[in-house]
């Protein structure tokens, strides 16, 4: 058996290959950081973590690269409207960057508490305004652009493939129908590499460049910044199926006719999560966070398991019973696991299982690897755990590896122990070892060891697995 994606690009089901034998190169397009992520994102990024793990779990060694957006994403991602970041600022009377600074801790603090995986590497644009610069000067140099109204803007009409990943038919297009007119543009889908008179007259972060001082257009940071990190060709991009039309149709055209080749093999998007009256989004106001499912008492992972009651190409439907029902069946999950692991002790080594998980087990991979089922891989791993056939300890053991896919933190399963602990030890344990694991992600290990020895000296033992970091009073 092998991994079968679907490519956007081409509509179909490809067996997936990548380009160095065992490694993967995987950029997703990340948060603009002007507000929360509503729950609608958190699908999306669900989806790219499950992709991320079950790659890892199949044995590629991943590359995770993820942008932050915090300059030159308009409204409209069709260089239409207002600078979002711009206007959260003003609304919210704070300046760009500490609006910028407040969403990305939020943006990755949701992300942990749904089991998400860390990117690899997390890039900013503003940190990336000279690899931006430097692509932009590739592609004039190419012939590519025309300069209007202050503007420097990408000529579509000079890439004959332009919208091949949407299937767009140009000759079909009046101006406007997809896009707002703007009188600089030659097409109505050319599109803004560099602002330079900005119709925002308060535009907070302006850099020089060769076609005077302004700021990049959305699209070209992804474009720069996957290929400083992944290389001028990579594997697999992924994102929001609202990206397909503009944002990665644009993202192909800049980055090709730069470097005059292919630049992505697959192209994987997540259809939208809907609410019962349309589209969820930030813009028009009103959205869910994940912070609000849990005031009203859910675990981020209840969300989590919601996102698993449909594949990712299918559209997902949120509702409270819903989550209700999600949130039910993963109490009954851990509850099994906590019973298993009171049975077994212990899981059985991976590769002393029998038969009877085994099979569990083959299932679940060709779930994973048909597209990432993700629904039918859960309900292996129900099928595993319920089935009386099944030795606790190899039912424990399938389990935690299934969890490696579908990331629930069953390893950590457990009643809370009724002990009294003092609250503010407790809490300030809490803290180091939190930090312990922020310092290792920095990889600064010096100061990872110093926490440990901190809290070896606190009588604290910290334990780190796959499924996270735990910690417990150190016995004698
Ligand atoms: P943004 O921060 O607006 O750039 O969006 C972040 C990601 O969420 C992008 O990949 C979008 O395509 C995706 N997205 C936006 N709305 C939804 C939704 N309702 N359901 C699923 N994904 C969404
Ligand atoms: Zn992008």
């Amino acid at each position: 058996m092998s991994l079968t994606l679907y490519n956007t690009l081409g509509r179909s089901l490809q067996e997936f290959v990548p380009a160095k034998p065992g490694k993967v190169g995987f950029y997703g397009c990340g948060p603009t950081v002007y507000n929360y992520a509503h729950i609608g994102n958190l699908r999306t990024y669900v989806f790219e973590d499950v992709l991320v793990r079950a790659l890892r779990w199949l044995g590629y060694e991943v590359t995770h690269v993820m942008n932050v957006t915090d300059v030159g994403h308009l409204t409209g991602d069709d260089d239409s409207g207002d600078d979002k970041m711009v206007r959260s600022a003003v609304e919210r009377g704070k300046s760009v960057l500490e609006i910028a600074k407040f969403y990305t801790d939020a943006f990755f603090s949701d992300a942990e508490r749904l089991g998400i995986a860390r990117p690899t590497i997390v890039c900013n644009a503003t940190d990336h305004v000279g690899d931006m610069i430097a692509l932009i000067r590739r592609i004039e140099a190419n012939g590519y652009t025309y300069l209007s109204g202050g503007n420097l803007y990408f000529d579509v009409s000079k890439f004959p493939t332009y919208g091949e990943l949407a299937q767009l038919d140009l000759s079909e297009q009046k101006a406007g129908a997809r896009i707002e007119v703007d009188a600089n543009k030659r097409n109505p889908f050319d599109f803004v590499l560099w602002f330079t008179r900005s119709k925002f007259e308060n535009q907070a972060l302006v850099w020089d460049s060769p076609w005077g001082r302004g700021y990049p257009g959305w699209h070209i940071e992804c474009s720069a910044m996957s290929m400083k990190y992944l290389g001028e060709h990579f594997d697999i991009h992924a994102g929001g199926i609202d990206h397909v039309s503009i944002h990665h149709t644009n993202e192909i055209a800049q980055s090709e006719a730069a470097t005059g080749r292919r630049w992505v093999g697959y192209w994987l998007h997540a259809e939208f999560l809907v609410m019962n009256k349309g589209k969820m989004s930030k813009s028009s106001g009103g959205f869910l966070t994940l912070q609000s499912l849990v005031d009203k008492g859910y675990d981020p992972l209840d969300f989590r398991y919601f996102c698993f009651g449909a594949h990712y190409r299918s559209q997902l439907a949120f509702s409270w019973e819903g989550l209700d029902a999600a949130k039910a069946a993963r109490k009954a999950l851990i509850e099994k696991v906590i019973v298993l692991k009171g049975r077994a002790g212990s899981p059985s080594p991976l590769d002393g299982i029998g038969p009877e998980a085994n099979d569990y087990l083959d299932r679940f991979r060709g779930h994973v690897e048909q597209d990432l089922n993700a629904p039918r891989a859960l309900s292996e791993l129900w099928g595993v755990l319920k089935d009386n056939a099944v030795p606790a300890g190899d039912a424990l053991s399938a389990a935690f590896e299934m969890d490696r896919v579908l990331g629930f933190s069953l390893a950590a399963a457990e009643r809370k122990p009724v002990v009294s602990m003092d609250p503010v030890f407790a809490a300030e344990t809490d803290k180091l070892v939190a930090e312990r694991i922020e310092a290792k992600r920095a990889r600064n290990f010096a100061r990872a060891d110093e926490i440990r020895d901190e809290l070896t000296a606190k009588g604290v033992s910290v334990e780190d697995s796959p499924d996270g970091t735990i910690w417990k009073l150190a016995r004698g």
